[in-house]
């Protein structure tokens, strides 16, 4: 078996890239672990930045996003009560923020690479093994249906998530790996109810983080900040709901609709960056090569970057021989990948409790004032959090 790009990874980044270099022509297989159904269930992400909305668009899947994605122009934040509003479309210009989950995306990504001509995607592959790209030999060897089987391909991507195999491939010597694990994680509530509010509230509070976001005009997505020892089982819906309205000014807690959980789960929360991106011929995209908290919605628009260049640069490389942008892509998506870990950390450490002392408070809280009665301290906010813009000289 032959292809140009072997793909190692179903999930968006993935599929993405596929159909990026499907529609210039370029031939790839993905090889994604699990089945269909079981990738396109995934409750993650689901704010997408401008430069994921054009990607969608670029790839041709973008109308029912189009059709049915909410547009945002603001956030809220709040402090122990304290309510403040972040105009991120008049703060940078119109840009705006689109409401369409994970799971949608998904679905629209699947549905037009399996129709695909140029795409094979082989599910269910199992103990995929990238081989040979440091000697300028890549293959992927995997397993299906009991059987070996062996892909040779020009060039490896690897859009396997945080725990795939690509990255888990390339010698301990030959990679730097960042982390920072945080002290707490994410309690998240699926529910079929009406979100409290039309724009997405961030909360600090005494009792720790809280954010609610939504999916849809009658579908919420809630979350608390909890401790790293806390179990699922110890947390059933009415517990929940009693737990976020707590932690939301009197005007929200009030109005909340509340209902029976379709999913819950904690999430850990990390900084995590690989350096290089590239290996030879393997490059590591989206949550291969980085993870960060969630509490700047970054992942998969950081992810958006990675698939954008590594495209143009395998584009450029087929069409016009050219290698410089392949050279180049591990630095370039890095430089914007460090700008998003950087705000997403800072995002956070000005919303959680870490569980200092009481200086701790009264520095966010002082963080805050200065931030919400300064147009450039809001300005930050907004820049950062619509996303910022891919490198235009990347072509
Ligand atoms: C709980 C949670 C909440 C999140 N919330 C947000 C959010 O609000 N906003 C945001 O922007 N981002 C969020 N993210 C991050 C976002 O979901 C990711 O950044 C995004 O999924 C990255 O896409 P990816 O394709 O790079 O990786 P993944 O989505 O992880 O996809 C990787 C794919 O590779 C497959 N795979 C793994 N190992 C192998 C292997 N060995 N062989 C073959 N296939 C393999 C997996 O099955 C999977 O389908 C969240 C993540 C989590 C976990």
């Amino acid at each position: 078996m032959h292809t140009q790009v072997g793909i190692i990874g179903g999930g968006p980044s993935g599929l993405c890239l596929a159909r990026l270099l499907s529609l210039a022509g370029i031939e790839s297989v993905i090889l994604e672990r699990h089945d269909r159904a079981h990738v396109e269930a995934r409750i993650r992400a689901g704010i997408l930045e401008q430069g994921m909305i054009e990607l969608m668009r670029r790839a041709r899947v973008g109308d029912r996003m189009d059709r049915e994605g909410l547009l945002h122009d603001g956030i809220v934040l709040t402090f122990d009560g304290r309510v403040e509003r972040v105009d991120l479309a008049g703060l940078t210009g119109g840009k705006q923020v689109m409401v369409y989950g994970q799971t949608e995306l998904t679905r629209d990504l699947y549905d037009a690479v399996l129709s695909d001509a140029n795409i094979t995607v082989v599910f269910e592959a199992r103990d995929v093994q990238p081989e040979g790209f440091l000697e300028g030999r890549p293959a992927l060897e995997f397993g299906k249906d009991g059987q070996q089987h062996r892909l040779v391909c020009d060039w490896i991507a690897g859009c396997d998530g945080y725990h795939g195999a690509s990255r888990a491939a390339v010698p301990r010597d030959r990679i730097t790996e960042f982390e920072r694990v945080y002290p707490f994680g994410w309690l998240g509530l699926l529910a079929e109810t009406p979100p409290v509010h039309d724009e997405l509230i961030y909360s600090n509070h005494e009792r720790g983080f809280a954010l609610c976001s939504m999916r849809s005009h009658t579908r919420s997505r809630y979350y608390v900040q909890v401790g790293l020892d806390e179990k699922l089982e110890d947390w059933p819906d009415d517990r929940f709901w009693d737990e976020i309205r707590r932690r939301l000014p009197e005007r929200f807690a009030a109005k909340m609709v509340t209902g029976p959980a379709i999913e819950k789960s904690i999430a850990p929360l990390r900084s995590f960056v690989a350096e290089p991106l590239r290996f030879g011929k393997l490059f590591l995209v989206g949550d291969a090569g980085h993870i960060v908290p969630p509490t700047g919605a970054k992942g998969l628009n950081l992810a958006a970057s990675d698939m954008y260049y590594l495209s143009t640069a395998l584009i450029a490389f087929y069409q016009q021989g050219r290698s410089d942008l392949l050279d180049r892509y591990s630095e370039t998506a890095l430089r914007r990948i460090w700008a998003a870990v950087r705000f997403s950390w800072w995002f956070t450490s000005i919303s959680h409790r870490f569980g200092g002392d009481a200086i701790e408070r009264r520095i966010q809280l002082a963080e805050f004032d200065y931030l919400m009665g300064s147009t450039a301290g809001r300005t930050t906010i907004a820049e950062n959090y619509v996303g910022l813009a891919f490198d235009a000289s990347f072509r």
